[in-house]
């Protein structure tokens, strides 16, 4: 089974496989967030896993290709694996939550995280998102 540095070196050989499927944005930020994440920082490569799986979500078929590569035999369940491993849970792979907002200025960073209860944290002032109904009303 990968962990997460096996799976960001997994993703960096993949990617230029990728580029005819994925938006050149998406094909943009993920080598930008590969090339950024600096590999002895485990919460910025956590981070970087968590975006990954975020954006693989509208890619199936560069999902099944880490399937390939996580489990040759079984691609499917190497998918499943990944993101049961990775993402913290298989029930975080359907459960959709509510976005979560910066606390420090809620308009400048939200992010939905990948399953209920993960902790995400704001990039710029390193603090953890919260749930927007929880902040006390400016008006
Ligand atoms: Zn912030």
């Amino acid at each position: 089974m990968m962990n997460e540095l096996d799976f960001l070196a997994t993703v960096e050989r993949l990617l230029p496989t990728w580029r005819d499927v994925f938006s050149p944005e998406d094909t943009q930020s993920l080598a930008a967030w590969l090339q950024e994440t600096p590999r002895d920082d485990s919460e910025a490569v956590r981070q970087t896993v968590n975006r990954t799986l975020d954006l693989l979500q509208r890619y199936p078929s560069a999902k099944s290709d880490l399937g390939q590569a996580s489990n040759p035999e079984d691609p499917r369940e190497g998918v499943r694996l990944l993101y049961s491993q990775l993402a913290g849970g298989p029930q975080g792979v359907q459960a959709h939550t509510r976005e979560l907002v910066c606390p420090k200025d809620p308009s400048h960073y939200r992010r939905q995280p990948m399953f209920p209860g993960e902790r995400v944290f704001c990039p710029v002032h390193k603090v953890a998102l919260v749930d927007p109904d929880s902040l006390p009303s400016k008006e």
